[in-house]
């Protein structure tokens, strides 16, 4: 009999005890009952929604990234990128096709302004280990990416970037850790239940109220994406937490997006576009959109679209890439869009650790990087959890100062 394709499995009955409690079935949840079970915990997983990763997770681009602008956040993404990497081997999910595709990540600078940042940014990257960022001439950018615009002065780019599909290493990350066999490398006695359905209503040290009954447990960790300063309200604690709409534009079939390009940025307005499907994702994170309440419904919009289309728009595609022009007069393309929200901290960097509500603990606030910085984040909060990391010096835990930082552009 052929071996049983692997998947998640569901639990309809919710425990009433558990070692650690997840809140929340994003790609963020999975990762934390994925290293829960490893380090030997039982653990149970509560989604309100009917499915995993059907919120946040799956409008993300699923892209990844060591350029970034600090240490811990390039050592966060070098532990996910390690775990995807192995994906089969560390999750005992033989055949589970993340989609990964490493295509690099390039920096475009149409000014000498922006041109000069980029080559500072690299400059403390490599003095942080990352020396495999490279800076380009405009020429050495277009020999090498023959679509690029005359206009671009120079580039970063660095080859090991790349992108994977988000609920897919969600849903992997789930199925490996709700399977009974044992996960490779774990310890003895973990246990991984995943509950849909079901809302968590209260929280409070040493149980969650759910929509089904109580579930007693020492740890709690709130992992509620937008939601999260919601959730945490439960417990009486207040979290600094803005959610903000961040629309995805799908280009199923636009045969002028070349297969092989990396991520493209424009450096000065944040537009950017990847291969995809038979065409492309394209995405602005605009400075200026306000942030909301947290939503279960995000809208996207068309005046969003045609900003980044419309060659006339200062944040157009086209300024780095010529050949959107030709995408938007040729005008035959079918497009449509999918929205969610960034979970923003105050400094933009995710929320690792315990909170003082003695037992609960923060997973979030990834700051619209939460699919390839969760998996270093949650195998933080779970060894904190078990004494093994030291949560009190924790550059990333939530009572850190945060003012004052220069904001990445992404
Ligand atoms: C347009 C866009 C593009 C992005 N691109 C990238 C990218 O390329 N790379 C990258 O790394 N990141 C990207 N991100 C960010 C990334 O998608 C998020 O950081 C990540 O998905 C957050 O995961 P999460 O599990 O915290 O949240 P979610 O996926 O939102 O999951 C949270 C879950 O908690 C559940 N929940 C809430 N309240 C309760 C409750 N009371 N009880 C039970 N369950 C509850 C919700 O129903 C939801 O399923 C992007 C985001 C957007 C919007």
């Amino acid at each position: 009999m052929a071996a049983e394709a692997p998947r998640v499995h569901y639990s309809h009955e919710l425990p009433t005890t558990a070692d650690v409690v997840i809140v929340g079935g994003g790609v963020v949840g999975c990762a934390t009952l994925f290293f829960a079970v490893r380090a030997g915990l039982r653990a149970v997983l509560v989604e309100r929604r009917p499915a995993l990763a059907t919120l946040t997770t799956p409008v993300s681009t699923g892209a990844f990234r060591l350029q970034f602008d600090n240490p811990e956040e390039i050592e966060l993404v070098r532990e996910g990128v390690e775990l995807f990497d192995a994906f089969e081997e560390r999750t005992g999910l033989t055949g589970w096709d993340l989609a990964l595709r490493r295509q690099g990540y390039l920096f475009a600078s149409l000014t000498e302004a922006s041109s000069e940042r980029a080559r500072r940014l690299v400059v403390r990257q490599h003095d942080w280990g990352l020396t495999d960022v490279e800076l380009l001439s405009g020429d050495e950018a277009r020999y090498r990416f023959p679509y690029l615009s005359t206009d671009v002065l120079g580039a970063r780019y660095r080859a090991g970037d790349g992108w994977l599909d988000p609920k897919r290493l969600a849903r992997g990350l789930a199925a490996a850790a709700s399977d009974a066999r044992q996960l490779p490398g774990a310890q003895a006695g973990g246990v991984g239940v995943v509950c849909t359905g079901v809302e968590v209503i209260g929280v409070r040290s040493g149980a969650v109220e759910t929509t089904r009954g109580e579930v007693a447990a020492p740890a709690i960790v709130l992992a509620t994406g937008p939601f999260l300063a919601r959730t945490a309200a439960l417990a009486g604690l207040v979290v600094r937490l803005a959610p903000t709409r961040r629309q995805k534009l799908v280009l199923p079939d636009v045969p002028e997006v070349p297969p092989d390009a990396p991520m493209t940025i424009d450096e000065e307005t944040a537009a950017h576009w990847r291969p995809a499907l038979r065409g492309g994702f394209a995405l602005w994170t605009e400075a200026g959109t306000d942030p909301s309440e947290p939503l279960d419904d995000v809208p996207a919009t068309a005046a969003w679209a045609h900003g980044l289309l419309d060659p006339a728009s200062d944040h157009a595609l086209a300024r780095v890439a010529p050949f959107w022009s030709d995408v938007w007069e040729r005008g035959t393309t079918s497009w449509y869009g999918q929205a969610g929200q960034y979970e923003y901290t105050p400094d933009r960097r995710p929320y690792i650790g315990p909170t003082a509500v003695p037992g609960v603990y923060l997973n979030g606030g990834y700051s619209g990087h939460g699919i390839m910085t969760s998996p270093g984040g949650s195998r933080q909060v779970v060894e904190m959890i078990v004494g093994r990391l030291d949560a009190a010096t924790h550059p990333l835990r939530p009572d850190r100062p945060m003012e004052g930082r220069e904001l990445d552009i992404l």
